[in-house]
């Protein structure tokens, strides 16, 4: 008997090519797009170890924990690295960016993570894209939390580095991921001596044994399984609309935000202003005295099955994270993490011991 995931038909150069020009239109970018066999942080490390050597000067923003990382290997690619940290109950500003430029001329890269699931907040790319333009810089974008939830528009914003995964809005896998390289962003990687060459990490190896080959020949087998579920993924999101898809995404948001005020208990949304939470997931703050991990822990007893979490290290006291994304981000979803969070507020348990 044949197995439906193990007895497949080789994934050939032509069927991976066209999952690249699905990924294409789904970021309506005209730029190259590279599959990369592995999860977002893949193309995430390539495109920084690629672009940023010691000549660079990089305008780190970190808005939450995946900030941290970038500006890590950049400082490992020996980078000069200014990081422009702002507080996670926030999102960073336009003008913010073009302080950084005024105060630090040399600037040539900016990294940003557009949403961050990890703190529930999202930045506005657009009006970054037009700053980092206006001095030339080259523009690398985590959009890993954002696509699905919200626009992703890589060409329309100047986005030179555009990456992503599909396995939070878009509902897909977490084993393959993609990004998109303007020419610029190849002209960079081609006069950097430290760019990955015959490597994993490598995107100039793509551009010039797949791509300039005319995308006819793969470097090394396919990952099918990952690389038909991305496929199932982008065509399931092609026949829902990727409007309806971001549509759900902003009222799950909303109706998260909502829900959490009118259960009376305290709980507030982590990030103050609306128009700067994510989509994607929304982030609860608990009052002071009542312990997060607590409260998750107790409403995962009701119901095992609910996407919510605890926020990572320090933010695991004070903040909730609802994973309202792919298929979860629906009323009943959210109505059922509202419902289990309102049962575990009223819990003796939750209380954390005051310090003194
Ligand atoms: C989820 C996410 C990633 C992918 O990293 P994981 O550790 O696999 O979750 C990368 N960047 C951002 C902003 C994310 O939210």
């Amino acid at each position: 008997m044949t197995h439906p995931f193990l007895d497949l038909a080789p994934l050939s150069a032509a069927q991976f090519a066209s999952i690249e020009d699905r990924v294409a239109r789904l970021l309506d970018t005209r730029q190259d797009v590279v599959i990369m066999q592995g999860e977002a942080l893949l193309p995430l490390e390539g495109a920084i170890r690629g672009t940023a050597g010691p000549g660079t000067t990089a305008l780190n923003v970190i808005t939450g924990p995946y900030g941290q990382t970038f500006g890590d290997w950049l400082r490992d690619c020996g980078a000069t690295v200014i990081d422009l940290a702002v507080p996670f109950h926030t999102a960073v500003t336009a003008a913010q960016i073009s302080e950084a430029f005024a105060e630090h001329p040399e600037i040539d890269f900016v990294s940003l993570v557009h949403a961050e699931a990890a703190t529930g907040n999202t930045n506005p790319v657009a009006g970054i894209g037009e700053v980092v333009r206006a001095h030339g810089a080259l523009f690398y974008l985590d959009a890993v939390a954002s696509i699905g939830a919200e626009p992703v528009l890589p060409d329309a914003w100047g986005v030179d580095l555009c990456v992503i995964g599909a396995q939070k809005a878009m509902g897909g896998p977490a084993g393959v991921s993609a990004v998109s390289v303007s020419e610029r962003a190849w002209a960079r990687m081609a006069a950097n001596p430290r760019a990955p060459r015959r490597s994993y990490l490598s995107l100039l190896d793509w551009k010039q044994r797949w791509i300039d080959g005319g995308r006819r020949t793969l470097l090394h087998a396919p990952a099918q399984l990952e690389m038909l579920a991305l496929e199932a993924c982008v065509r399931r999101i092609e026949a829902e609309g990727l409007e309806t898809v971001m549509a759900r995404h902003a009222a799950a948001a909303a109706a998260t935000r909502a829900g959490a005020l009118a259960l009376g208990g305290g709980l507030e949304p982590y990030v103050h202003d609306a128009a700067e939470a994510a989509p994607v997931a929304t982030t609860l703050r608990t009052p002071s005295g009542v312990d997060a991990s607590a409260v998750v822990a107790r409403a995962l007893s009701l119901d095992p099955t609910l996407p919510l979490a605890a926020g990572g290290g320090a933010l695991a006291k004070e903040m909730i994270r609802v994973n309202h994304y792919g298929a979860d981000a629906t009323p009943e979803t959210v109505r059922r993490c509202l419902a289990a969070l309102g049962a575990a507020m009223t819990h003796e348990d939750i209380h954390r011991v005051t310090e003194c």
